[in-house]
């Protein structure tokens, strides 16, 4: 049985094309969402569900995926995501191929609540004082620009200077909401750091290069450290908590890359794996859009190094 359609309450009233497969979808509910006393209704970070009907197709019923908000929480107007088209789904009813087909003034499902602890105030708290280090892959800068948005919007001078965005494309002109993120390098300190896998295809690309986990590759490291103001080894989990939304790749590399600089998973079964004691603090945290799982925790090839690694991490700075 198809699942059963779904009644539209809201609309789709603005869709910006960044390239053929990179859009941001704006929304604008009918009931407008419950507000807290400093006017916003969720925690940047949090995803809804949106939602379509097969119309072409209506035995394959209705389809709903969730997103990461992208707009701050404290925006009154339409609620905007930023979403990728998959051209190679893995359902026969793929969303991102319906609502390719959507244009602004159509009818749109959305959950009207938000979800979601990946958020600064259920990772690290709202009070940390370390560095953020923000780590995505295409549109898993969403919940990322909802933070730095969210701040900005509650003090337009706000010190960002602790929050740092790595946001990794294949190509510069899907380097989405760069020209927002630069104005908050400049008017409230932001680190913000775009690179481009496919260099060669981008002739007026002077960024960074190579995946955004490769900032994190031991030969690389001291270049971000240098960049923070942190001397050589310095990335630790007392300097920084790290944050990664993406897909399997984004989020396993680093993870891979940091374990040798003590940080923790904020994943139980990963923990476990690894033997970290559950007194210890996360210091890595994640948002995933897809199910391959982070690493093989099954695999001792790949558990044992890590564990040896972690161990000796920890180790060293408790000493
Ligand atoms: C909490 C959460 C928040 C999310 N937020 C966003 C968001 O803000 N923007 C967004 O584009 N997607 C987001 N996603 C992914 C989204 O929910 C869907 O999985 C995606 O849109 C594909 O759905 P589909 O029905 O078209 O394809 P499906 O048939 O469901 O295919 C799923 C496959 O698509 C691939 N995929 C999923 N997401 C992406 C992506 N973003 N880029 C490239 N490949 C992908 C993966 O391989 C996944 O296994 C989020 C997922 C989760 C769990």
């Amino acid at each position: 049985m198809p699942p059963k359609p779904l009644v539209y309450n809201g609309t789709l009233v603005e869709r910006i094309d960044l390239t053929d497969a990179l859009s941001l979808f704006r929304i604008q509910p009918d009931d407008p969402p419950k507000r807290d006393e400093q006017g916003a209704w969720f925690t940047p970070g949090q995803y809804c569900v949106i939602g379509l009907n097969n119309e072409e197709k209506p035995e394959l019923g209705s389809v709903r995926r969730s997103m990461s908000i992208a707009s701050a929480p404290e925006h009154t107007g339409p609620i905007e995501f930023y979403i990728r088209f998959v051209a190679k789904p893995e359902s026969e009813n793929p969303l991102t191929h319906l609502l390719w087909k959507r244009q602004a003034g159509q009818r749109i499902y959305m959950r009207p609540v938000a979800a979601g602890v990946f958020t600064l105030k259920d990772t690290v708290g709202l009070d940390d004082p370390r560095y953020k280090i923000l780590v995505a892959a295409g549109t898993g800068s969403a919940p990322f620009v909802s933070m730095a948005r969210s701040a900005v919007h509650r003090d337009p001078k706000a010190d960002l200077s602790k929050l740092v965005i790595l946001h990794g494309a294949s190509y510069d002109a899907d380097l989405g909401y760069r020209d927002e993120l630069d104005g908050y390098v400049k008017n409230n300190g932001l680190h913000y750091y775009g690179t481009v896998s496919r260099p060669q295809q981008c002739p007026n690309w002077h960024g960074d290069t190579g995946r955004v986990e490769a900032f994190f590759e031991p030969a690389r490291l001291v270049d971000l450290e240098k960049r923070l103001g942190l001397g050589e080894g310095g990335l630790t989990p007392k300097t920084a908590a790290v944050l990664i939304c993406g897909l399997q790749g984004t989020i396993g590399s680093t993870l891979t890359s940091l374990i040798p600089r003590g940080f923790v998973p904020d994943f139980k079964r990963i923990r476990e794996a690894l033997g970290v004691a559950p007194e210890v603090p996360a210091s890595l945290f994640y948002e995933q859009y897809d199910t391959e799982p982070v690493i093989d925790i099954k695999d001792p090839a790949v558990t044992e190094p890590l564990k040896a690694q972690l161990a000796d991490a920890l180790h060293k700075l408790a000493s």
